[in-house]
């Protein structure tokens, strides 16, 4: 099995290349943003208590995003090829929580991390904002965002990178170049 963490400050494109990891090697993709804004458009009591926070920036709980990876893992990671997470792990506990949840499967996963220039991100998130009607898309929710990404998700990174299981790759030019370094380390790391 091929599982990826995909991380990145929001607006790097782990999105854009999941949907390329897909097309080319057939893995699942998880994204736990996606995840939640479909909870949220269910009118469901989780998605009432996380539509707030999501808009003004902040993260879910780190026990209600664990639980929701666990059912994930419970139910879909039979007969996969591999798994790409998504907007997870975002916080060190979130990832000692995963680290877990896979041994218990005998899954393991490997951190690709996208950087990109924070004017870069800045611009293409208000970009994106004009037409995706994410809540969360406008300048100062992206403000916030960036903030917590440095403050609580950046630590992950270090994380894989002293599990021996991290690249990182410049995502600041085009789709295409970010996924050919990508593929790179797929190809290499491919079992
Ligand atoms: P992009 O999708 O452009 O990379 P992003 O990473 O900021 O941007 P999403 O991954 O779509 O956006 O997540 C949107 C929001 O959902 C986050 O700001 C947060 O509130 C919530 N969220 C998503 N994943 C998690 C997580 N693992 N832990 C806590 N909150 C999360
Ligand atoms: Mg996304």
């Amino acid at each position: 099995m091929l599982n990826i963490i995909l991380c990145g400050a929001p607006g790097s494109g782990k999105g854009t290349q999941s949907d390329f990891i897909v097309q080319k090697y057939g893995l699942d993709h998880l994204s736990t943003g996606d995840v939640l804004r479909a909870e949220i458009k269910s009118g469901s009591e989780l998605g009432k208590e996380i539509e707030s926070l999501i808009a003004q920036g902040q993260l879910v709980p780190d026990h209600k995003m664990i639980h929701l990876i666990d059912h994930y893992l419970e139910t879909r990671s039979e007969n996969c090829k591999g798994i790409i997470f998504d907007g997870f792990p975002r916080t060190v506990e979130q990832a000692e929580a995963l680290t877990l949840l896979l041994e218990r499967r005998h899954m393991e996963a490997v951190m690709i991390d996208l950087f990109v220039e924070e004017d870069e991100v800045i611009k293409r998130l208000l970009e994106r904002g004009r037409t995706s009607g994410r809540a969360d898309d406008n300048f100062e929710t992206i403000k916030q965002r960036l903030k917590i990404y440095h403050d609580v998700t950046k630590p992950v990174c270090q994380y894989y990178l002293k599990k021996h299981n991290y690249f990182a790759i410049n995502g600041n030019n085009t789709m295409e170049d970010t996924f050919a370094q990508i593929d790179t380390i797929l190809r290499l790391i491919q079992k």
